[in-house]
């Protein structure tokens, strides 16, 4: 086994980046486990000297709960919960068990306080509250069975639990809210990166991202995709006669046309200026050239405001065995340019597949 901090506070795992909250509880696990060690010989002193020899042979046969709870976590990161409770087991079974032993009211009252404090901090509200009703179902026991204890101090330390309760469980709320707030925040975040802020489709780099994932599936599962790429003709026309306002409305107008003639599962985006690409998973050959020419034609008949009719022209392909991504963009923008030079408002593309 090797001695290190590092080692110890981590229980000897490796954690995942994605585990940062669990390596932390880990941590703070193996610090408290370390202190009750390190307490161990001054607390069975002091409790001998107090309360005589069989409460300190009780807290000795307690302490191996803590041992166990110690080993139970190097062993596996599953043990998490089953450690915390052999943990709080020691001091819970201490306080209950010096009714019977001794007259000290004061260790009865707070050492329950402190299981559930652990509970709630380890394990969280529902475990929390757990270990709350265990403590008052001991608490109503103990209070049949006459031991001659003060009840004024039982009534205190009760509501001091359930105070105590009741703050973790508002500190365990806030805690969760904030961080499906910081989730909902973050996933904005990412989808505004890869979100064309005119158009409202996805924009350049969540294509590249899109393509990156089809290239892999295909080489993967052979699952091949095809692709389009889509230039509007002379649009340089719109801008100049309308303004260039009039000119991104149009570009809006046509991403919406693109995204309505596709189904769910393909991907519209904006590659840059006035071309828009398409990617069509799961989509061979003879079916992409029927939804470009579907498209093709939808945008041909839009009628848009101020500017009347546009048509676009487009190149398509379906990606082919060993190929690179940028072999296929090179082959799907050559069919865009031989769509353009042979009149435009039309679907280029091979011949047969
Ligand atoms: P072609 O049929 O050959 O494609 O002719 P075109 O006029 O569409 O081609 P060209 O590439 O010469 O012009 C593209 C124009 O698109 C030029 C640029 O001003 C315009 N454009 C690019 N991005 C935007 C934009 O975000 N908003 C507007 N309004 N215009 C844009
Ligand atoms: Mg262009
Ligand atoms: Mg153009």
């Amino acid at each position: 086994m090797k001695i290190s901090l590092a080692n110890i506070i981590t229980s000897g795992h490796t954690f995942e980046a994605s585990e940062a909250l669990l390596r932390n509880r880990f941590k703070y696990l193996n610090y408290i486990l370390l202190a009750s060690f390190a307490f161990q010989p001054p607390a069975l002193f002091a409790i001998y000297w107090a309360e005589g020899l069989g409460l300190t042979l009780l807290e000795f046969a307690s302490f191996w709960l803590v041992v166990a709870s110690f080993i139970l976590l190097r062993k596996s990161k599953s043990n998490y919960a089953l450690s915390v409770w052999l943990y709080v087991a020691s001091p819970f079974a201490i306080s209950y068990a010096s009714l019977f032993l001794t007259d000290n009211d004061a260790s009865r009252t707070v050492l329950p306080l402190f299981s559930i404090i652990v509970i709630f901090f380890f394990l969280g509200k529902k475990a929390g509250w757990m270990m709350t009703l265990l403590a008052y179902a001991a608490i109503v026991a103990t209070l049949s069975y006459d031991s001659g204890l003060d009840v004024r101090s039982w009534i205190g330390s009760s509501l001091l639990i359930i105070i105590v309760s009741f703050i973790f469980t508002f500190y365990d709320d806030m805690h969760a809210a904030n961080a499906r707030e910081l989730e909902r925040i973050n996933a904005k975040l990412e989808s505004l990166t890869v979100t064309d802020k005119l158009t409202q489709v996805t924009n350049r780099l969540g294509l590249e991202q899109i393509l990156a994932q089809q290239m892999q599936r295909y080489g993967r599962d052979g699952r091949a995709f095809s692709l389009m790429m889509i230039d509007i003709d002379y649009f340089k026309a719109v801008n100049d006669t309308y303004g260039h306002l009039v000119g991104d409305d149009v570009l809006i107008e046509i991403a919406s046309i693109l995204r309505a003639t596709l189904r769910a599962t393909d991907y519209v985006g904006r590659w840059g200026g006035e071309e828009f690409m398409v990617v069509l998973p799961d989509t061979p050959h003879h079916e992409a050239l029927l939804i470009a020419e579907k498209m093709r034609a939808a945008v041909e008949a839009f009628p848009f405001r101020h500017v009347g009719h546009k048509t676009i022209s487009v190149g398509v392909d379906t990606v082919a065995p060993n190929e690179r991504i940028d072999t296929l963009l090179k082959r799907v923008d050559d069919y865009l340019y031989e769509a353009k030079k042979s009149g435009r408002n039309r679907v280029c593309s091979a011949i047969e597949k």
